[in-house]
């Protein structure tokens, strides 16, 4: 396997005819779109490739929710409920879970109101069948979506996975090399000890990554086909922060600074709360 990257731009986008803002048009449940379109952001790209880290930028900046499906499932596992115990083997095993069980998660968690004014897709479309069902969702929901491809290497990711602790309390992601925290092995933000994700043990990333090229990748086909926003960007060489930047200005161009401010300030939708406002994000630049 090898990166997919040589002699790609550093960020790529196939611009929108028109600025979200000027086309209302009728979802696929029929109803009239008008102006009030949450922003749809699909992180995708191969385990380790940043998703989870640019996640978090995104948050940070657009004050949308990270729905992140391994987040979700893990989360079921904590709890040992009845999804948590039918799933624990598959996800241990670096094994993709069933499309039905991430479908509902998926359609149950975009339509609480915290994602009113969008979202960001974590590690979900992953196969064909995740991929059509989003885009039924995506359009029942008049979403202007746009997909950033992170592209990264296959030598950066393994040495990205295999230094990498998460806290097990808030999710925040560390990497010996690239993002180490304060003080060796414990949380920067709330003091816990940082722990080795189960399934980032080697064995188990080369099963995640034969998955990824089998099942996952061939569906930057499926969005170049259906005509969806693509942006390819290089999440090799630079810093996240670095990276973060460029995705941020490709962002602006794609979706527009107006479309992006009223998702930043909640006006598309009179009447909703704003949540993590606290007056500091603002679209820079
Ligand atoms: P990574 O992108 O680094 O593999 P994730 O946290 O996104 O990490 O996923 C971890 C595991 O959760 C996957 O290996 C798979 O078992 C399961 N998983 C997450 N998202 C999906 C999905 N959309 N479809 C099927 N399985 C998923």
């Amino acid at each position: 396997m090898t990166g997919a990257n040589a002699g790609t731009p550093e960020t790529s986008a196939v611009a929108p005819s028109k600025s979200p803002l000027e086309t209302p048009v009728t979802g696929s449940n029929g109803t009239a779109c008008g102006l009030n379109r949450p922003a749809a952001i699909i992180l995708f790209g191969s385990p380790g490739s940043g998703k989870g880290t640019q996640s978090k930028f995104l948050v940070q900046w657009l004050g949308i929710p990270q729905i992140s499906t391994g987040d979700m499932l893990r989360e079921h596992i904590r709890k040992s409920d009845a999804i948590g115990l039918s799933i624990q083997d598959r996800m241990r095993a670096g094994s993709l879970v069933p499309d039905e069980l991430v479908n509902q998660l998926v359609f149950e968690r975009i339509a609480q109101p915290d994602c009113a004014r969008g979202f960001i897709l974590d590690g979900y479309p992953r196969t064909p069948a995740q991929a059509q069902e989003m885009v039924r969702l995506l359009s029942a929901r008049c979403a202007e979506e746009v997909v950033i491809h992170l592209i990264v290497d296959y030598n950066v990711i393994i040495s990205r996975i295999s230094g990498r602790r998460v806290c097990p309390q808030c999710g925040t992601l560390y990497n010996a090399a690239s993002r180490p925290p304060k003080v060796e092995g414990i949380c920067d933000l709330d003091g816990t000890a940082l722990v080795i994700r189960d399934d980032d043990r080697e064995e188990v990333v080369r099963e995640r990554l034969e998955q990824y090229e089998r099942q996952t990748r061939p569906l930057i086909e499926f969005f170049r086909a259906t005509g969806d926003r693509l942006m390819e960007v290089d999440a090799s060489r630079e810093r996240p922060d670095a990276v973060f930047e460029r995705i941020q200005s490709a962002l602006r161009h794609v979706l527009g600074q107006d479309f992006l401010r009223q998702v930043i300030s909640g006006q598309a939708i009179p009447g909703q709360g704003v949540p993590g406002q606290n007056g500091k994000d603002q679209v820079r630049g």
